[in-house]
C-alpha cells in the first residue's frame, strides 16, 4: 500500500539512545534538556536570525494561542484553501473567519482581494503557506500596516522553507509549524511557534505554559501547550536525517516534473525568490471527475493519494457560508501525489504512468 505520505522512522537505537537521555535525567516535561537542545538545533539549522523559536505539543495550539493573544475576538480574514486546523483555530478563539479567495495558480490567499474585505471588526490576517509556497508576504504586510492589522502565518508546511535568502518563519507577527507524524520534519505530534518581538514572544511563552510566573504567580491567563520530553527524544532523533530526506523528496518531485503531461494537468506555481521544501505534490486536474477516475485506479492499485485541500474550508458546517469561486473549484480538482523519502522509482513510475494513461 502505498499513502500520499509515509512517517519517518529514525533507526531506534538512535530514538532509544535519546530517550534514555530523560531516563537518566528523569524529567518528562516542563521544558527539559531534551527540548531546549532540539530548540537550539532548529534555530541553527533553520538560520534565524530575528525570530526566536518556542517548540509546542502540536502545530495548532501556536495558532490558537497567537488568535487568542492578537484575535480579540474580531474578524480573522483567512484563507479558504488549508487544512481544516486554520479555520477550526478561528472559531474556537471565538473569532470570526472571514474568507478571501485563493490565487489560481499560487493556491495563497488573493492579496488583492484582502482590502475589499477589512472592516472596522478586522484583527488580524491568518494565511496559509500552503504546501509550503509563500504567500505574497510583502504585499500583505503592507495592508496590515496600513489598516493596523497583525499578520499570522500558518506555515504548518513550510519547514526549511526560505524565503528571499531567510527563513519563511522569519516573516508575520508569528508564523507557526506542526511536526506532526505527517508532516516533513515530525516529533509525532508537535509544533512550533515563531515570533520577532520578545514582548509577544513573552506572551506566548507564558500563555503556553498556563500564564505561570513561578509556582504561584501568574502573568496571565494561559493554556497547556508544552511539549514533552519524549516528543522531542524523537525530534532528536529524525532531525540528523533531514538533509537526506529533502534530497530524496527533490528526486521524487523532479521525477513527477519531468514525467507528468503539464497539457492535462496544472501544477501549483511556486512564488519567485523560494527555496522550496518538496513537502506536497499537488496536480490540478481539469475537472472532477477526472479527478475521480484517477483517484479510483489508483486506489485499485493499493495507491492512495490524498484530496488536500478538500473541501473548501468556507464551505464546512461551522462557518457562514460565502462563495469563494477559486478555492471550491480547486478544492474539487486537486489531488496530492505520494510523496515521501523512500518513495521507490518503479512505484512512481506506475504512478506517473497511470495518470497518464487516463
Ligand atoms: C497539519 C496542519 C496543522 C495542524 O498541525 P497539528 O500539528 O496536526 O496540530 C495546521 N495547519 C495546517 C495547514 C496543517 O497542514
Amino acid at each position: 500500500m502505498i499513502n500520499v505520505t509515509k512517517t519517518f522512522f529514525p533507526p531506534i537505537a538512535e530514538y532509544t539512545a535519546q530517550v534514555q537521555r530523560a531516563y537518566d535525567n528523569e524529567w518528562l516535561t516542563n521544558r527539559g534538556e531534551l527540548v531546549r537542545e532540539l530548540e537550539d538545533k532548529l534555530t541553527k539549522y533553520l538560520q534565524l536570525e530575528e525570530s526566536k523559536i518556542l517548540i509546542t505539543n502540536n502545530g495548532t495550539i501556536p495558532i490558537q494561542i497567537a488568535l487568542k493573544l492578537l484575535g480579540n475576538g474580531g474578524e480573522v480574514i483567512t484563507t479558504p484553501f488549508s487544512y481544516v486546523a486554520t479555520t477550526a483555530a478561528v472559531v474556537w478563539e471565538n473569532c470570526t473567519p472571514v474568507f478571501v479567495d485563493i490565487h489560481p495558480e499560487f493556491l495563497t490567499i488573493d492579496e488583492t482581494k484582502i482590502e475589499a474585505a477589512i472592516t472596522s471588526k478586522t484583527t488580524c490576517i491568518l494565511a496559509t503557506h500552503v504546501f509550503g509556497n509563500p504567500c505574497n508576504i510583502e504585499e500583505i504586510e503592507r495592508i496590515a500596516k496600513k489598516h493596523n492589522l497583525k499578520v499570522i502565518y500558518d506555515a504548518a508546511h513550510s519547514f526549511a522553507v526560505q524565503y528571499k535568502g531567510k527563513s519563511v518563519f522569519e516573516y508575520g507577527d508569528v508564523s507557526t509549524c506542526s511536526f506532526h507524524a505527517t508532516k516533513l520534519f515530525h516529533t509525532g505530534e508537535g509544533g512550533a511557534v515563531f515570533c520577532k518581538d520578545p514582548e509577544l514572544w513573552h506572551q506566548i511563552y507564558y500563555s503556553h505554559n498556563f500564564g505561570h510566573n513561578g509556582p504561584t504567580d501568574f502573568f496571565g491567563l494561559g493554556i497547556n501547550g508544552k511539549i514533552s520530553e519524549l516528543q522531542a527524544a524523537m525530534g532528536l532523533a529524525v532531525f540528523p536525517y533531514m538533509n537526506e530526506i529533502l534530497a530524496g523528496r527533490e528526486k521524487i518531485v523532479d521525477y513527477y516534473n519531468n514525467h507528468l503531461d503539464f497539457e492535462k494537468v496544472t501544477k501549483m506555481r511556486l512564488r519567485e525568490g523560494t527555496d522550496w521544501n518538496y513537502s506536497y505534490y499537488p496536480v490540478i486536474f481539469n475537472s472532477e471527475e477526472a479527478l475521480l477516475k484517477v483517484q479510483k485506479k489508483l486506489n485499485d492499485l493499493e495507491i492512495f493519494p490524498r484530496r488536500y485541500f478538500y473541501p473548501s474550508l468556507n464551505t464546512v458546517n461551522f462557518v457562514d457560508y460565502n462563495e469563494m469561486k477559486i478555492s471550491e473549484s480547486v478544492s474539487s480538482r486537486i489531488l496530492c501525489l505520494p510523496l515521501y523519502f523512500g518513495l521507490e522509482e518503479g512505484n512512481i513510475e506506475l504512478i506517473v504512468n497511470t495518470i497518464i494513461k487516463i
